[in-house]
């Protein structure tokens, strides 16, 4: 299913420097930049630079040249960022039920603590 994507989303702005970042790792594909509202010690978010709302279209859509690069950007940046020794965990929010704020695929990359359960229990 092809998802519209809205262009004025602020990921989509970050790529086009309007808006600034605390930049980690920029690769061919992808951008990694600290979140503004950390949840832990590290939190990082790594965008593709193509134009997908969420996994799904990414997974579907993008070249295996951007898949790649996106994966071993977020494995990277868990090295650069002492990650492998304590561990880590990789979140992606979609849509309504995943509490999705931004219409760009995003992977959350949180460590530099015990991170608790994944899911609240409802
Ligand atoms: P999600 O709920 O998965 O869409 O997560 C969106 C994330 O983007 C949240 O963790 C926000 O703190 C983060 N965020 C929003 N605006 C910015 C920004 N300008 N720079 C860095 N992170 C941001």
């Amino acid at each position: 299913m092809q998802k519209p994507y809205d262009a004025q989303n602020i990921f989509a702005r970050i790529l086009r420097g309007e808006i600034p970042n605390k930049n980690v790792l920029e690769t061919d594909h992808s951008l990694v930049f600290h979140d503004i509202n950390p949840a832990a010690p590290v939190h990082v978010l790594a965008i593709p630079k193509g134009a997908y709302v969420d996994f799904s279209d990414f997974a579907a859509n993008a070249s295996a040249a951007e898949i790649v690069d996106f994966h071993r950007a977020c494995a990277s940046v868990c090295d650069m960022l002492g990650l492998e020794a304590g561990g880590y965990r990789c979140i992606t929010n979609a849509g309504a039920d995943g509490m999705q704020e931004v219409p760009h695929y995003h992977l959350h990359i949180i460590g530099g603590r015990a991170l608790g359960r994944l899911v609240d229990p409802a």
